[in-house]
């Protein structure tokens, strides 16, 4: 450490014990022994509970495990963190069953859970000016086999937005909700962020917004969800938002960016107002 020490003098900083080994840690501007530094200061995995004295990884959650575990271990389907009991085999035979432990804690299971989520984000959207005709919709939980054999909406990778189409000239003339369906199992977080998408359609039938281009509808639903995830602003919440700016999907993806932009630009009351008014986003 650059200084001459007496051997009785050169002790750890955890046992307070002489540091004899010519190998040691430094840590703080301290040495400690290496088992010290192991056992009382090095970060765990928190996969197998190793200290992690070389290199390691981290993940946006802080959760810090051994680097090897990412080769054998699937991510959760949902937040991305690995998943003890469930290995990249797994993942091959049922893409749909990772699911970590902190999902599965908060998870809408239940339809009569999820109806009653419904309001305060009916209310949220009401406040910045997106209001609407009928509240009165009905919201159900589908298994995703159920979800991906239902027909007749516009489907979302998790949600799904029923209404009927009535059509004039080989145009969408008005259309009627019939009711919202989610994936079953959602962790509570990302399930209220697919509401707020799923509402967003059904706020432009309601108004007859029923000939935007799919990447405006899309985009518009998106940066609602978007919205909403910053407003409550939880480390989960910033997450899925993130996922939403970053998803590379030309029709999710894009669309968002595009709304983005476009708020940047003329501001969020001026897009709802054109879609009210014009039905059709700004210029
Ligand atoms: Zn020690
Ligand atoms: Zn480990
Ligand atoms: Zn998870
Ligand atoms: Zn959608």
């Amino acid at each position: 450490m650059g200084a001459d020490w007496h051997p009785e003098h050169f002790r750890c900083s955890v046992c307070q014990q002489p540091i004899t080994d010519s190998r040691f840690y430094v840590h703080d501007g301290q040495p400690c022994h290496p088992t010290c530094f192991a056992d009382n200061i090095a970060p765990r995995c928190v996969i197998c509970n190793k200290p992690l004295t070389s290199r390691y990884h981290a993940n946006y959650w802080g959760d810090t495990f051994c680097t090897d575990h990412t080769e054998t271990l699937a991510p959760c389907n949902y937040c991305g963190r690995l998943v003890p009991h469930a290995t990249k085999k797994t993942r091959r035979r049922s893409i749909d069953d990772i699911r970590c432990n902190i999902c599965a804690s908060t998870a809408i299971e239940h339809a009569p859970q999820a109806q009653h989520l419904l309001p305060p984000l009916i209310a949220w959207l009401e406040q910045q000016g997106v209001r609407f005709r009928h509240k009165n919709f009905r919201l159900e939980l589908l298994d995703r086999t159920d979800f991906l054999s239902r027909e007749g909406g516009r489907r979302d990778p998790l949600g799904l937005t029923t209404s009927t189409r009535y059509m004039r000239n080989r145009r969408v003339d008005h259309a009627v909700v019939d009711s919202i369906a989610i994936v079953k199992g959602l962790p509570a977080t990302l399930f209220e962020g697919v509401c707020v998408h799923e509402i967003g359609h059904v706020w432009l039938v309601q108004h007859n917004i029923v000939n935007l281009p799919i990447m405006d509808e899309e985009g518009f639903c998106e940066w609602l969800a978007h919205r909403h995830y910053l407003a409550v602003g939880s480390k989960a919440d910033r997450f899925y938002a993130q996922r939403i700016a970053q998803n590379s999907s030309p029709i999710y993806g894009d669309g968002f960016r595009k709304l983005k932009r476009l708020e940047d630009r003329v501001g969020f009351d001026q897009i709802i107002q054109s879609l009210l008014r014009k039905k059709k986003l700004p210029l």
